[in-house]
Order: structure tokens, then C-alpha cells, then sequence
């Protein structure tokens, strides 16, 4: 699950990472409500205007904006607020910016002695190990950085017993410029950012940049933080970050019915039960000439519920053309599945684009007497090579 940077920030601040502080906002009032605490608090008229959208670019795109008062504040807020922004990483599209982060501009202008870094940890899975990834070229990039400077990437892998050693954070910070109090600055930075990883069940956490201060202090001036699903079990405050908007509209109700789904874009709908099969399906569609638009595996003991909310699921994608509903059944029953489309049929309003159906293994047969019966206008096919035939041909019509 992603969180937003105002998220991640609470959290490194909550063990002990320095941050740029702020405050969310949702709207121009609340905003300026932020600015004017941080000026009370700081004395200072600059500030920063973030937009808060799971995606990162935002600076490219104009999602991060300096503020020079109170009022440049609102402004900026009530501009950027409700307004698409489109970064490298959002697609052409964009995403819907619903609230924005209102911070201290931490780079006091016209101080020279400011230093940007890149600090990340995240697994190893070569090695089955956490490590954390640093450089000292840092505001950039780190996708251009690997491309064209590689050799300014630092890595220093993290044991699974040990943890984070003081002398691997000193090493950090060495090989990152650092001296004196930056240095210890820098250390107790990585210990905490180390701490919060771990006890979120982080599976990212990348800071990007972070900021060395003309006095010396460390702060995260950025956040991205991924978690583990599997562990949010462990952090109901945590798993009440969930932001639904940022998701696809598709992927949430899958979600609420158990079901393994990720949108793919293409335009052959497919619902499979076993992640095995459903991907051998998705390369015999794109065999067939057309695209996946869709993963979906039903689950081993998928029920007509089941089988009619993955079925509505894919109807609803725009983009899909046709449709392959390839099951297995080994202890999924085909008649259940069989009637679960038949029941989708008669209560999902017309649906106009073909549908390729094979059912085998158990119940087949009653399976397809429950369709034949039904008198729907479906392919049905036995193989797999069929199935895909038919997927051919449909896509030919066009
Ligand atoms: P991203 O583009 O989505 O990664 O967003 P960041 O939070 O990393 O911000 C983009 C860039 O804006 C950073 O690399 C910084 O150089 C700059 N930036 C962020 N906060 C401040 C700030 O408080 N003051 C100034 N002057 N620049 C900032
Ligand atoms: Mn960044």
C-alpha cells in the first residue's frame, strides 16, 4: 500500500528522522490556517506548497511550489487544489490533486551551504536482504542516476539479525561528504529512518532528497513510503492511511470481494481461477493478437459470487473488448461458475461484446447444459487451443 508524503513524514517523525515540517491541507483556508502557525512558530514568510498525490515527478510537473507569504499560500493552495497534475510518473492523464502539504521552505534562500542526498531502503530480493541505497547526488533522479552515473550509487546491506550497525551509518555518511556534526546528524537520520521502516513493515521507504542545512541539521524533505499488505494486519493505525482515491476504481472493489485483480490495460478481459493459469492465459490472449486488459485469478474455491463480482469487474473496464472466462475446476465446481455468468447475464443490463467461455474439470458438463440452456449468445470452447482461436476470430470482427 503507498501513503502520501505527509503520511510517510509523520511517521520518520514519530521515531526521531527530522523532517521539513508541515501540515496537510484540503483546502485554501486550512492551508493559510498552516501558514500562518508555521509563521508564528518560525518567524518566516517562505514556504512550500505540495501536492499530495501517490505519484513522484511532482516538482517536474509543478506540484511543488515556494511561497513567499501567507496570502502566495492560499494561492498557490486554491490553484493546485482540485486541479490535475501531470508528472513523468502519472501518465498522460494526470491525477486529481485532493490535498496539498503546506511546509517551512526549509532551503533559506541564499544559503549556499545546503547539500541534497538520496537515501532508500528497500529489499534485496537477490539477496534476501534489506539494504539501504544512498548517493550523494541527490534531487535527481535516481532512475537517470543509474543510467548515467552508476558509480555514484552506494549500497550497504542491512543483516536480518543484526539490523542497521552504527559503523554502516558511519560509513554512510562518510561516503555521502559528511563530517563533524552533519555526520552525526546524518547517522542518528539513517538509525531512525532504519526504525521507522521496520516497524511500519515498510517494503519502501525512499527519501529523495534529503536535505543537509547550512547548520548542519539532517531533515526528510521528501517521502515516499510503501508497506507491506501482508503485514497491515499488525498496524490498523496505519492501514487507515489508505488513501482509495490514488487506486484504481477497478482494483478497490476487487479488493472488497477477495479478489486477486490488477488492471493491465489491454482489451481482452480475462477471469481464471489460479494465478498459473491466468497467466498462461494472459500470454495465449496475447498469442491470439489481442492484450490482456486484466489479472484475475477467482481463487481455488471461487462461488458463484464470486465468479458474478470478477465477471461485473471486468464489464466495467472501458477498455475491454471481449472477454475469456477460462476455468479449471478442481474443487471450483463448473456448474457454479456456470451460473454465476448465466446470473450476471440477467442482472448486469445488456452486455454486447462476445464472451469466450471454457469450463473444465469438475461438473463440466452440467456446466455447459446450465449455458446451453441459458440460450446466451457465448463462444464456448474445450481446449485451450480453442479457446484462443476463439479469441482470434472475435477479435477479427471487430
Ligand atoms: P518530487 O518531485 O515529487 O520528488 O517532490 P519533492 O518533494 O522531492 O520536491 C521536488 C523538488 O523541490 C526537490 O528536489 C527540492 O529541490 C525542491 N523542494 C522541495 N521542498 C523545497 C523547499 O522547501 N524549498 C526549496 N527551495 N525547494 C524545495
Ligand atoms: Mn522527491
Amino acid at each position: 500500500m503507498n501513503i502520501h508524503e505527509y503520511q510517510g513524514k509523520s511517521l520518520l517523525n514519530a521515531y526521531g528522522a527530522g523532517i521539513q515540517e508541515g501540515f496537510v491541507a484540503e483546502t485554501a483556508e486550512q492551508a493559510v490556517m498552516v501558514a500562518h502557525q508555521l509563521k508564528e512558530k518560525y518567524g518566516s514568510d517562505c514556504f512550500v506548497v505540495k501536492a499530495q498525490i501517490h505519484a513522484g515527478g511532482r516538482g517536474k510537473g509543478g506540484g511543488v511550489r515556494l511561497a513567499e507569504s501567507v496570502e502566495e499560500v492560499g494561492m498557490t493552495a486554491s490553484a493546485m487544489l482540485g486541479e490535475r497534475l501531470v508528472t513523468p510518473q502519472t501518465g498522460p492523464e494526470g491525477k486529481t490533486v485532493r490535498k496539498v502539504l503546506v511546509a517551512r521552505d526549509v532551503y533559506y534562500k541564499g544559503e549556499s551551504d545546503i547539500r541534497e542526498f538520496y537515501v532508500s531502503i528497500l529489499l534485496n530480493r537477490n539477496r534476501g536482504r534489506y539494504m539501504i541505497m544512498y548517493t550523494p547526488e541527490g534531487g535527481m533522479s535516481v532512475e537517470e542516476l543509474a543510467e548515467k552515473k552508476p558509480e555514484t550509487i552506494f549500497t550497504e546491506e542491512i543483516h536480518p539479525a543484526a539490523g542497521l550497525r552504527p559503523w554502516q551509518c558511519r560509513n554512510i555518511a562518510f561516503r555521502l561528504g559528511l563530517a563533524g556534526t552533519a555526520s552525526e546528524n546524518m547517522q542518528l537520520f539513517l538509525m531512525a529512518v532504519y526504525e521507522t521502516f521496520m516497524a511500519c513493515d515498510a517494503q519502501l521507504l525512499e527519501i529523495n532528497p534529503v536535505l543537509k542545512t547550512s547548520d548542519d541539521r539532517i531533515l526528510a524533505v521528501d517521502c515516499k513510503m510503501v508497506l507491506d499488505d501482508n503485514a497491515l494486519f499488525r498496524h490498523p493505525e496505519l492501514a487507515g492511511m489508505r488513501d482509495v482515491h490514488e487506486e484504481d476504481p477497478l482494483e478497490v472493489e476487487a479488493g472488497r470481494h477477495n479478489l486477486n485483480f490488477i488492471r493491465v490495460g489491454g482489451n481482452v478481459g480475462c477471469m481464471v481461477n489460479g494465478a498459473g493459469l491466468a497467466m498462461a492465459t494472459m500470454d495465449i490472449i496475447k498469442l491470439s493478437g489481442g492484450e490482456p486488459a486484466n489479472f484475475l485469478d477467482v481463487g481455488g474455491g471461487a462461488s458463484q459470487e464470486t465468479i458474478e463480482a470478477g465477471f461485473r469487474i471486468i464489464l466495467q473496464d472501458p477498455d475491454v473488448k471481449a472477454i475469456l472466462i477460462n476455468i479449471f475446476g478442481g474443487i471450483v465446481r463448473c456448474d457454479r461458475v456456470a451460473r454465476g455468468i448465466v446470473e450476471t447475464y440477467k442482472t448486469a443490463g445488456k452486455i454486447t461484446i462476445p464472451v469466450i467461455i471454457r469450463l473444465q474439470g469438475t461438473n463440466a458438463e452440467e456446466a455447459g447444459e446450465i449455458i446451453k440452456k441459458s440460450g446466451l449468445a457465448v463462444y464456448s470452447a474445450t481446449s485451450f487451443r480453442e479457446a484462443a482461436e476463439k479469441v482470434s476470430m472475435v477479435l477479427e470482427n471487430l
